[in-house]
């Protein structure tokens, strides 16, 4: 998957609509301390789906809408759309946007979807919030120290399993479900008998 384009309103310090093409290759972004570097990284993250406040150098998931200055003042939403082209040559649009008490809502090509079914397109593409294709400040060293499980999990996202893993979870739950009512429905019947 190539992402081709990303547009940012009222996200982080990017109050201002921002569009931003990008080339295919490696990309490197470059500026002075407090420009916004790192939030442009996050805002990838964040519409990929990332819900851990913590991972977005945030307390809360509201934080990440544009908090005012002395001379500007904040933004009740913020709203990242992410244009990319899958392998296959398909297009795909995906926005998130959060509005102060209402929480997160996502788009993919124009549907309402959940979180998950974000998360899912981007784990089955082999990429994602957590892909090591996007390497923020700290995580080469993060790589050489990290546990075998951990190691393992990166791998398993680079090769696009990741979503299996979800998907079985799930599977196992609906299973586990079934079970349960096939137990319940078996002690209904010996009652009729
Ligand atoms: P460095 O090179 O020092 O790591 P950077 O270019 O990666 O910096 P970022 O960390 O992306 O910069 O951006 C930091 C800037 O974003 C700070 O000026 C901070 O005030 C601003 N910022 C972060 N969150 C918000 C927000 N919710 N509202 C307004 N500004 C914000």
């Amino acid at each position: 998957m190539q992402i081709k384009k990303l547009r940012l309103s009222g996200f982080k310090s990017f109050v201002e609509p921002a569009e931003l093409h990008i080339e295919p290759g490696l990309t490197g972004v470059v500026g002075p301390n407090g420009c916004g570097k790192s939030n442009l990284l996050e805002a990838i993250r964040w519409v990929m789906g990332e819900n851990s406040p913590k991972s977005m150098r945030s307390g809360g998931m509201e934080d990440v809408i544009f908090a005012g200055t002395a001379t500007r003042p904040a933004r009740d939403f913020a709203e990242v759309v992410l244009h990319a082209e899958d392998d296959r040559g398909e297009q795909l649009d995906v926005t998130r946007r959060i509005e102060r008490g209402a929480g997160s809502a996502y788009r993919l090509n124009g549907r309402d979807v959940r979180a998950k079914d974000v998360a899912l397109t981007f784990a089955d593409a082999a990429t994602g919030a957590h892909s090591p294709a996007l390497v923020s400040q700290g995580k080469i060293a993060q790589v050489i120290a990290a546990k075998p499980t951990e190691r393992r999990q990166m791998l398993e996202e680079a090769a696009g399993i990741a979503g299996l893993h979800v998907r079985r979870r799930d599977a196992e739950q609906k299973l586990r479900a079934t079970e349960t009512n096939l137990a319940r429905l078996e002690d209904l019947m010996a009652g009729l008998d």
